[in-house]
């Protein structure tokens, strides 16, 4: 147990002084980039490990393992963060669980969501989820499918859309990932001017291409896999 909290403790050490270096390049803090731990297939008494060493946002992408995870001791206060596909039949039970949603693409799960954030008394943080990669199989809304939900967002009082959130094509390698990256950034900038109202998170970047995503204009990278490099899951 101790020699797999070191690797990941190692591990962590590692993204954080990479999350550091690629914000300087980018002329940024390393406090302007919040890492959030993706902990989907990861264990609890591993989780545990990486809520101990400071990691106080994490990331699941299917409701049932954040449901799950979500009612055990972590040893901390923690921020959930979904970051997958959100069922409309599962918000009621995932609502109270979340502080960000990062994957919505559409206005009946907009809609879904301010209705059970009023019935619950509260409002929700959400983001925006924009298709940017050339592949045909990601999901998210069609870069010309947004500024149709910002403005529905106006009309949700338990809801804010904080930012947008986009994966790069996988495997494409780092110069299209940066277009991708600059697309969402761009995006991000016309709606602001077009709305007026700020839209200050940008979600993008995973173990492969978070700094270059970093770079780009990330405020909120999505780092899972390489948190737990060498751990064997
Ligand atoms: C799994 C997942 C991640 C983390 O991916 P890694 O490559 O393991 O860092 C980030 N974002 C989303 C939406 C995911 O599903």
């Amino acid at each position: 147990m101790t020699d797999v909290a070191g690797r990941i403790a190692d591990n962590l050490a590692v993204v954080r002084e990479r999350i550091a270096a690629a914000a300087t390049r980018a002329d940024r803090t390393a406090d302007s980039v919040t890492l959030v731990a993706v902990t989907k297939h990861v264990p609890l008494d591993l989780i545990r490990i990486l809520v101990a060493l400071g990691c106080h946002d994490l990331g699941e992408s299917r409701p049932q393992e954040l449901w799950s995870k979500a009612g055990e001791p972590l040893g901390a206060e923690v921020r959930w963060h979904l970051i997958g596909h959100l069922q409309r039949n599962k918000i009621a039970r995932t609502l109270p669980l979340l502080s960000l949603v990062h994957s919505v693409d559409s206005a009946r799960l907009l809609a879904a969501l301010d209705a059970a954030a009023a019935e619950a008394g509260r409002s929700i943080d959400v983001l925006l989820e924009v298709n940017i990669s050339t592949e045909a199989s990601k999901t998210g809304l069609p870069p010309t499918a947004v500024a149709p939900l910002v403005e529905q967002c106006a009309q949700l009082p338990h809801l804010q859309v904080r930012g947008l959130m986009g994966m790069a094509s996988l495997g494409s390698g780092e110069a299209a990932a940066r277009r991708e990256f600059a697309r969402l950034r761009a995006l991000r900038e016309r709606l602001q001017s077009d709305f007026g109202i700020a839209l200050s998170e940008l979600s993008m970047g995973m173990s492969g291409d978070y700094e270059v995503a970093i770079e780009e204009g990330a405020t909120i990278v999505r780092v899972g896999s390489a948190l737990m490099e060498g751990i064997g899951l």
